[in-house]
């Protein structure tokens, strides 16, 4: 089972030259305050995945391209079925993880979210493709391997 998983991602990763074949860069990374328990891993998975594409990523303390802000639900700006957004404001890009939705039993991986999430900080769009990490929800595209 897990080959085939491999193997249809191959495939997809052809169909999506957008996604798969960014030039090389190094994109630091660095969350705005302590993440809850499991978010430094849940990057390494997520930094891990752009690494396997070509796309080398590091967890830094300072001078950052991208900062992760993890709001609970009282500070949660967004309609409560964003789990994560992408801005870009002067230079970086900031992510904002929604750790209320994040934390119910059915929601799609902190690690998934974080590796779409940083597509966009990569500059990717979205792609109709459900299979996609690009695709604009978790869909079946629900882990990273
Ligand atoms: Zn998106």
């Amino acid at each position: 089972m897990r080959a085939l998983v491999a193997a249809l991602f191959l495939v997809v990763g052809c169909a999506h030259h957008n996604v798969y074949n960014l030039p090389p860069r190094t994109t630091r990374v660095m969350f705005s305050d302590a993440p809850p328990a499991g978010y430094h891993q849940a990057l390494a998975e997520a930094m891990a995945w752009w690494g396997k594409h070509g796309q080398t990523m590091a967890e830094v303390d300072g001078d950052s391209d991208a900062f992760i802000v993890v709001r609970g639900e009282a500070d949660w700006k967004y309609s409560d079925d964003v789990l994560g957004l992408t801005i870009h404001a002067n230079g970086r890009g900031v992510i904002f993880l929604n750790e209320y939705a994040l934390a119910q039993p059915d929601s799609c991986p902190v690690a998934t979210v974080i590796a779409h999430e940083l597509g966009h900080i990569l500059g990717q769009e979205h792609v109709n493709d459900p299979d996609d990490l690009m695709y604009y929800s978790c869909g079946k595209r629900s882990h990273l391997d």
